[in-house]
């Protein structure tokens, strides 16, 4: 059964990337009818933060992803990582090394000044030191051929032994190093694929060599291209590579975002809009992209246009107030008035907001409206015969057009300063959806107040 995990440091909050990391793995997962863990890496006692525990896990539940089994924490595994370092430097994968900082910072410093890449130099391999507290382990990396694997999303990658050295596995306060512990980890998860971001190749090289000393079955893996910011540069703050839980809070719908974040990368014949549950059935690892994705918010805000439009108004007005507190069933024509505002929204939020002239008497007086003295005879006799009319849409469209025709007026010499009278803005929903949803009382009022000296 193919199993996957997605292996946050809780470190700090999930943000876009890793979002769309645990996806995938979800997803592939999913698809092949498997399983999905996780893991936090929260051996870093110093950065690791209980805080981002949580807020990691939200933003798993929020984008409803499942775990098909309780999260595993790495801190709580530490001694016996210890003990399977110390097993394979006995089983001589691994030797004993008391270099001291002294020692290593001339290494270094001699290998720059023969501009050759600095890395640990075997001085110790075959020493036969014997392991003592306060030591460091090194994995005895091969010396000669080359380290490599198929990616299922990259295809070959192969890479000279000669460029690793004989990295830590234990360091010498006792504790197991990332590439050690990660290793370890996927072969007691019995993970089958792991699916992390690109950055991690080398480690993959590295965990590949540990877990065949450790005599596991290696996994299948896949690394993800990265998602850059728009310019084509590393994804910043600025640009969208914030918490995913601010995307809640900013009023995107889990269906939107989770959509976007699939097609970031990932893509299926001309299709754009999938549902969770279709996904967890079509995805597959072959049909991501093998170069990097670029985060565009416009096309996140297309996704969540989208998504807004495709709930019903009860649902639009239940979201609304969850996420802002803007209560539609205040008003009369509530769920007109949600419907109408969606069409033109991005967010939860931006409904909320453009919502204020539904609530509140927009109170613009007629010398405001940037419009001729003497056109304010018009707007009267507009007010008046709109008094008469029958307030249903066919018939208050019915008599804008008629009355422009016989006013011998161009629609936004009426529609625009009626926009303003109406809600206090220029940009808002058509003239005739917005008349009919705040009815005939509230839209004279409105257009009486303006008119009134
Ligand atoms: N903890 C690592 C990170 O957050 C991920 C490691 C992995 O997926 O193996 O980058």
């Amino acid at each position: 059964m193919e199993i996957t995990r997605f292996a946050p440091s809780p470190t700090g909050h999930l943000h876009i990337g890793g979002g769309r990391t645990a996806l995938f793995s979800y997803l592939f997962a999913k698809a092949n009818k498997g399983k999905f863990l996780l893991r936090f890496e929260d051996t870093d006692q110093d950065r690791s933060k209980g805080e981002y525990v949580d807020s990691i896990l939200n933003s798993l539940h929020w984008m409803q992803i499942k775990l098909d089994s309780e999260p595993v924490y790495q801190s709580k595994k530490i001694v016996k990582h210890k003990e399977l370092a110390i097993e394979l430097y006995k089983k001589g994968f691994a030797y004993a090394c008391d270099c001291s900082e002294e020692t290593l910072t001339k290494m270094r410093e001699q290998q720059v000044a023969k501009k050759l890449k600095p890395k640990y130099n075997g001085l110790n391999r075959n020493k036969n030191i014997e392991f003592a507290e306060g030591m460091v382990l090194r994995f005895k990396f091969p010396l000669e051929g080359e380290s490599k694997f198929k990616d299922l999303i990259l295809g070959d990658i192969a890479i000279n032994n000669k460029e690793f050295d004989d990295f830590i596995i234990l360091r010498s306060d006792g504790s197991p190093t990332y590439n050690f512990s990660a290793a370890v980890d996927d072969m007691d998860m019995k993970i089958t694929t792991v699916i992390r971001g690109d950055d991690h190749i080398t480690n993959t090289l590295k965990q590949i060599n540990v877990l065949e000393a450790l005599g596991a079955t290696i996994p299948r893996y896949a690394h993800l291209p990265m998602v850059l910011a728009e310019s084509g540069k590393r994804l910043s703050k600025r640009d969208g590579a914030e918490d995913i839980l601010d995307y809640k809070k900013k009023g995107y719908l889990s269906d939107a975002l989770i959509n976007y974040l699939v097609r970031l990368g990932w893509s299926y014949g001309e299709e754009e809009i999938f549902s969770l549950e279709k996904l967890q059935k079509i995805f597959d690892l072959s049909d991501v992209n093998s170069s990097p994705s670029k985060y565009s918010q416009d096309l996140l805000n297309w996704y969540n246009n989208k998504y807004l439009n495709f709930l019903s108004a009860e649902e639009l007005v239940i979201k609304v107030k969850e996420n802002s507190g803007v209560d539609f069933r205040e008003i009369d024509n509530g769920n007109l008035a949600i419907s109408l505002l969606a069409k033109g929204a991005n967010s939860l939020n931006q409904i909320a907001e453009d919502s204020i002239y539904f609530f509140e008497e927009p109170q613009i007086k007629f010398d405001a409206l940037n419009v001729d003295a003497n056109k304010k005879i018009l707007f009267s006799e507009f007010c008046k015969q709109l008094k008469k009319i029958d307030f249903e849409k066919n018939s208050i469209e019915k008599y804008i057009k008629e009355f422009l025709q016989a006013n011998n007026l161009k629609f936004p010499e009426l529609g625009k300063p009626l926009r303003v009278i109406l809600t206090g803005r220029e940009n808002a929903p058509s003239i005739s959806e917005l008349l009919f949803i705040l009815g005939k009382e509230t839209s004279l009022k409105r257009i009486e107040y303006t008119l009134d000296d």
